[in-house]
């Protein structure tokens, strides 16, 4: 008897530890089934705040309840200021229509940064001229006129209109050349309201981005810069080749003023009690464009990190090496924040285990390729995911083959300085598992990027994931190897 008992006792005191481990697990993946606000935080950030662009207000406010969010939950935040821009600029409402007997409702948007019409405005519409021949004669009509700009597929940026783009233009004129777009300074001079360029659908819109940064309240654009639906810009520059009578009436709310506006990365910690100044990071985006509510762009990236926080702060987590959630700003722009935080060392880079980044689809996390020197620590730390939820299996994978370069440029998303310093910036892969028929590129930088395209499933099962492989992660009694991370 006196045995038996002494079997049990030293059964339940040998694993501990692990059993302490386990507690924040456990507590993690029940309440990521029981009590999983993923879409709460993404509702709240698609339809309370909407589009996100850099030098709005509404980032401001996102940035804002952001940070506040984490502190409810007990974590320590860091606001880190590290994008300047000297105009801001806010978006109203924008309508418009064909004045003539079919009265169309036009289907159409304006980069961000562009004029608006300060009030309802309407004119009758030309086709462009492409050489000064063509320029001389109509340049009596401009004034007050919509020109239909005959460009090729737009990709959402604002025509060019910097003084760069001017001379570059002047250039090729001198040179005799004709084409689209090059008497673009000739009409703004003569008072055209504004310039219509046909835009497949769902339409992308994106900003101003030759000219923002350099903006003044002398200088702000003058002519409209508008995207129309390519069917309706077929029909209306049919009607303009017919020599029909109507007009176009615009009513663009684009609203510029003083800055300077200043955003920031809002950055949650949760403190390690053994390593606190070595980290596993994860992060998303908080700025979007703004014609839609930049839900999966990257709210869900946002929703998704925020939920893995609070899920571990709930749990009582207290891992042995910190993590910290980053929420960035100004990737839009250029990856300004996540660029900021890594080139200021905010984190020495050699502290960091890994950084992961989510900023696709709203998909769900089903595996991770690793290198083979990570291979064991992500297996063990992975483990409770393999079958957490049944339906959407988890599995860590062995990378075969060579391993890339480190990058040497910046591009796609908040992981690339990051990589370009030899941090991992190991990912998820992200599946479409019950063939939801998501496609990125319905909403990428689009009008359709709005929270009805979110998929619960996915993103709550997926805020589960990185919740626990980062917790994981930091319960390691070392950083992640990087041996054979990148060729070098
Ligand atoms: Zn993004």
């Amino acid at each position: 008897m006196r045995h038996a008992f002494f079997t049990f006792f030293l059964a339940l005191a040998l694993p501990l530890g692990v059993f302490a481990q386990d507690k924040t697990v456990k507590a993690v993946l029940e309440m990521g089934r029981t009590d999983n606000r993923t879409m709460e935080h993404a509702e709240y950030i698609a339809r309370n705040i909407g589009g996100r662009l850099v030098g709005t207000h509404m980032l401001n406010h996102a940035e804002d309840w952001v940070a506040q969010q984490f502190r409810s939950w007990g974590l320590e935040v860091t606001v880190q200021e590290a994008v300047e821009i000297g105009v801001g600029f806010d978006r109203g409402p924008w309508s418009g229509r064909m004045l003539s007997e079919d009265g169309m409702v036009l289907h159409f948007g304006t980069p961000a940064y562009t004029a608006g019409t300060c009030g309802p405005q309407k004119g009758r519409v030309l086709l462009e001229p492409k050489n000064q021949r063509e320029f001389d004669r109509v340049k009596g009509a401009l004034k007050g006129a919509w020109v239909l700009l005959e460009t090729g597929a737009t990709n959402g940026l604002a025509i060019d209109a910097s003084h760069k783009a001017d001379s570059t233009r002047a250039a090729l004129l001198a040179e005799g050349k004709e084409g689209s777009v090059l008497m673009y300074r000739q009409m703004v001079d003569a008072g055209v309201l504004g310039f219509i360029r046909p835009s497949k659908l769902p339409m992308q819109v994106l900003y101003n981005r030759a000219c923002c940064f350099d903006l003044t309240m002398d200088n702000l654009p003058k002519a409209c810069d508008i995207l129309l639906d390519e069917h309706q810009f077929a029909r209306i520059r049919q009607k303009v080749v017919d020599r029909e009578d109507f007009q176009l009436e615009f009513d663009i709310r684009n609203h510029f003023f003083p800055g300077p506006m200043k955003h920031h990365n809002i950055l949650a910690v949760i403190k390690g009690t053994k390593y606190p100044d070595e980290y596993v990071l994860m992060g998303g985006h908080l700025d979007a464009y703004d014609i839609a509510t930049g839900s999966t762009d990257d709210g869900q990236g946002v929703s998704v990190t925020m939920e893995a926080a609070r899920l571990l702060a709930a749990a009582g987590a207290r891992p042995k090496r910190s993590i910290m959630f980053c929420i960035w700003t100004g990737e839009e722009y250029g990856l300004l924040g996540s660029k900021f935080f890594v080139q200021n060392k905010t984190v020495p880079w050699d502290k960091i285990s890994n950084y992961f980044n989510r900023d696709g689809g709203p998909l769900a996390a089903t595996s991770i390729t690793v290198p083979p020197a990570m291979y064991d620590d992500f297996a063990e730390v992975c483990k409770p995911l393999a079958d957490y939820n049944p339906e959407i299996p988890f599995s860590v994978i062995r990378r075969e083959g060579e391993a890339r370069s480190r990058p040497t440029s910046a591009g796609g998303s908040d992981h690339a300085y990051f990589a370009m310093n030899g941090v991992p910036t190991l990912s998820f892969r992200e599946s479409d598992i019950f063939g939801c028929d998501f496609i990125y590129r319905d909403i990428w930088h689009t009008e359709d990027d709005l929270f009805d395209k979110l998929i619960p499933v996915y993103l709550e099962h997926s805020a589960v994931v990185q919740a626990v492989t980062a917790y994981g992660l930091a319960n390691l009694d070392h950083l992640l190897s990087r041996e054979g991370l990148y060729k070098d």
